[in-house]
């Protein structure tokens, strides 16, 4: 059966009317907005439940292997309009709220963002979810149901304030709370020889809760499912203390182990090392590991066979724990030899790394990891001495100066590890992993990033999707290499014109968005140049708002000289701890305020930071996109994904040969990228250069002048001096090497200027960058991984 057979007969609008009626227990009359949203989330999610069944009984049955995908993070935002989009509902649902008397626009933003995640890596987790399916693959995502996500971000006087979020202050129409599907986690206490076997006896022991929610495919062609374990008391009241009328005492073990699963930390590229963090990354892994056996027990027989029927993706080292309990699994609990044990779960576990930032390396110290769980610390000494003892000549110690390497941990017990660019996997094998690759020169392989093109160009940019598949048909939504398909056609002048309209019209909704919600108001007109991402200092927002300065300087000094009129627009959150984001995140508001009230130059430069960026956001700001910053110091940034989804909606990119940009470059032509700035080995050479910064800002007058201003307080007269340690940063050390950068930055600017003021080239250019952009979607990273990674199939034929 598939899903079109399973389809009700009774309309969309009937099913709607039905649940506000049976499930929500309102009526027409008295129902809210929320309580429409919920009712059409449950009438469309009655739909995917039938593809969800199907699925799940034909991976049953087929006995394929199973991929388990094992995330801290999803970023996943609103799933209704993506639900819609893939079950090939969204005409009609419009249709049918609106002809319930309501706006349906209004009903998909009622839908609160699940912010899940940080930035990048966990988008990139929430799109391969949504590839798997697409693909057929049958695979589970697993990760934390947080009860607060990433916090919200406001502005007070330009400052970042983080205020919760709570997504989950309602329902969560999508999830199935599962209580069947309980485990349970322990921590601490100590082991004991018995009948030479480790008896590990926890000191504590919290409930592990599965919340299911099915992640649909494109065409409804597959279901599969995220599961989020939330935390909860083994023993939810202490009955002795609550009967002695100790009430808050008793309910204290309950709030203990609930506060695992309450917070996403907000740091995304410094590990807390805190003693929580510990506690979520093992309280979600023993909870996934345990799940994984169990289905694998009702499934197969031998659990010799689990390398044959389970491959497991770690998506960066924060499951790495996973290694020493599946280890304690087999070993402990199912009494394989140690030495089997181990070769058991390497064969069956994979590691992708994220960073080459050193201080964004997991390491615990062992004191901790004693503490909180003694028999890993036990089995992680065993498999360092193991690892060791099988090559004496070169030591790579997991534990060393006290600490646990988390990185090295998850290299000796991977199977595949794998970087997300081509660039990034080379530096991976030159730089943190050169001694582990040196002794196993096959594990390390490359799975370059992607994006799901249904979210992310189809859903989120409907004018240009149908102008696409009005000139090549719609097959390429399900396969973006498709999209090569319009190179052929660009030299038709009404396509041009198509898509140079459709860009407009996504600029003139923006700006009217804009307008209406920020009080600012922009030119259509102008060129919306975009850096949306986290703030970090290798991200270089700095690089970009000096640029602005300089620029706003250049046109006061000579206004007539013919200014291509431009928008930069920022967006991103600074972790609350990292002092010197949150300065750059002021700094810009700072030169905002001062550029945008300049009678003289705002008619050619404004500069705005829209709070609270997030996957919504991202969704509203990229297809009216038509500069893509991704100016990162070359050598930091692991991949990005931002990157590939301004190129695929047309965006060109001023970037620097960094991460995936390399491979956006070569796919769309170096005459279609504004490349600028030094190479990854010459920023290494540049740093052991003694005063770079002074050298460069020496040779370049507008450098100079930029800082000058920034130093002297004109963006800050109310306290001129609060940028002096972005300025004293830049003049010295200048770590990111944003100075060295600089006038070969100014200089690509200048070029997107003049690229700009042809219309006609542009648009030619900004629809190669779409053109040929098919590559970059995470059906295809996906199938890398099936293929070289997880050695698993699909189950649609022809998929
Ligand atoms: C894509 C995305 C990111 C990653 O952006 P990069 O520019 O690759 O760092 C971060 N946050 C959100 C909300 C995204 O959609």
């Amino acid at each position: 059966m598939t899903y079109q057979d399973a389809r009700p007969a009774t309309g969309l609008q009937d099913a709607i009317l039905r649940h506000l009626t049976y499930t929500i227990g309102k009526d027409t009359a008295h129902a809210t907005l929320h309580d429409w949203r919920m009712a059409l989330s449950y009438a469309v999610r009655d739909k995917i439940v039938d593809s969800w069944f199907v699925s799940t009984r034909t991976a049953y049955e087929a006995g394929a292997k199973r991929v388990y995908y094992l995330s801290m993070e999803f970023l996943i935002g609103r799933l209704l309009g993506d639900a819609l989009v893939n079950l090939r509902f969204d005409a009609e649902a419009k249709a049918a709220v609106e002809g319930l008397g309501l706006s349906f626009d209004a009903v998909l933003h009622d839908e609160p963002d699940a912010a899940l995640g940080n930035g990048g890596l966990g988008r990139l987790a929430a799109c391969f979810l949504e590839s798997l399916s697409t693909l057929a693959c049958p695979a589970m995502g697993y990760g934390i149901r947080y009860e607060h996500g990433l916090f919200r971000q406001s502005f007070e006087d330009g400052r970042q304030i983080e205020q919760p979020e709570t997504w989950l202050q309602q329902r969560h129409a999508w999830e199935f709370e599962r209580p069947e599907a309980m485990y349970r986690v322990g921590f601490g206490g100590h082991v004991a020889d018995q009948d030479d076997r480790a008896v590990w006896t926890p000191a504590e022991a919290v409930l592990a809760e599965a919340h299911d929610t099915p992640v649909v495919g494109w065409q409804a062609r597959w279901t599969n499912t995220l599961r989020l374990w939330g935390a909860r008391a083994g023993d939810p009241l202490d009955l002795k203390r609550f009967n002695h009328g100790d009430y808050v005492g008793a309910a204290a073990a309950e709030m203990l182990a609930r506060s695992i699963s309450r917070v996403l930390y907000p740091d995304d590229t410094t590990p807390a090392g805190k003693e929580l963090r510990l506690k979520q990354e093992y309280f979600f892994t023993a909870a996934s590991l345990h799940d994984i056996l169990r289905r694998f027990d009702s499934e197969h027989g031998d659990i010799r066979a689990l390398p044959d029927k389970v491959a497991i993706q770690l998506n960066d080292t924060h499951p790495a724990i996973a290694g020493p309990e599946l280890v304690r699994l087999l070993h402990d609990e199912r009494g394989l030899p140690f030495d089997e044990a181990v070769d058991l779960a390497r064969r069956t576990l994979n590691y992708t790394n994220h960073t080459l930032l050193p201080e964004a390396l997991e390491k615990w110290p062992v004191d901790l990891m004693r503490h909180l769980l003694p028999r890993h610390m036990m089995l992680i000494d065993r498999i360092d001495a193991d690892h060791a003892a099988h090559f004496p000549a070169r030591p790579t110690p997991i534990v060393a100066d006290g600490e646990v390497n988390m990185g090295t941990l998850s290299f000796v017990m991977a199977n595949r590890v794998n970087g997300v660019s081509a660039l990034h996997t080379e530096l991976v094998k030159q730089t943190v992993f050169a001694d582990l690759h040196a002794l196993h020169p096959e594990r390390i392989v490359n799975q370059t990033n992607g994006v799901t093109p249904r979210r992310w160009l189809h859903a989120c940019n409907p004018r240009l999707s149908g102008i696409i598949t009005g000139a090549i048909g719609e097959g390429w939504v399900g396969d973006l290499e498709q999209l090569s398909g319009l190179e052929p056609h660009l030299d038709d002048a009404g396509l041009q014109d198509a898509i140079a309209g459709a860009k407009r019209a996504n600029k003139v909704d923006l700006s009217n968005w804009v307008s209406a919600t920020h009080g600012v108001s922009l030119d259509p007109d102008a060129m919306f140049d975009v850096q949306i991402k986290r703030i970090h200092e290798y991200k270089r927002q700095h690089l970009n708002i000096l640029e602005a300065v300089a620029l706003w300087q250049a046109i006061r000094a000579n206004p007539n000289a013919g200014w291509t009129p431009r928008v930069k627009i920022f967006g991103g959150k600074a972790a609350p701890g990292y002092v010197f984001a949150k300065k750059i995140i002021h700094l810009i508001n700072d030169v905002a305020r001062v550029l945008n009230a300049d009678p003289v130059t705002s008619p050619f430069l404004k500069v705005v930071f829209l709070p609270n960026y997030n996957v919504t956001l991202a969704e509203r700001l990229i297809p009216a996109s038509d500069l893509s910053e991704q100016v990162s110091t070359a050598g930091k940034e692991a991949s990005g994904t931002g990157n590939m989804k301004f190129a695929l909606n047309g965006a060109l990119t001023v970037g620097t040969l960094d991460g995936a940009n390399v491979e956006i470059r070569d796919h769309v032509g170096a005459e279609n990228f504004f490349l600028f700035g030094m190479t990854a080995p010459e920023v290494v050479a540049r740093r052991a250069v003694p005063d770079h910064a002074g050298q460069a800002i020496a040779a370049d007058p507008r450098l100079a002048a930029a800082l000058e201003a920034i130093h002297q307080g004109a963006f800050s007269s109310d306290d001129p001096n609060r940028y002096h340690d972005i300025t004293g940063n830049l003049r010295g050390p200048d770590y990111f090497l944003v100075c060295s950068d600089f006038t070969d930055y100014w200089r690509a600017q200048r070029a997107v200027d003049a690229a700009y003021r042809d219309g006609a080239h542009w648009t030619r250019m900004a629809a190669l960058n779409t053109a040929r952009s098919g590559w970059f979607s995470s059906d295809r990273t996906i199938r890398g991984y099936m293929a070289d990674i997880w050695g698993a199939t699909s189950l649609r034929p022809g998929a």
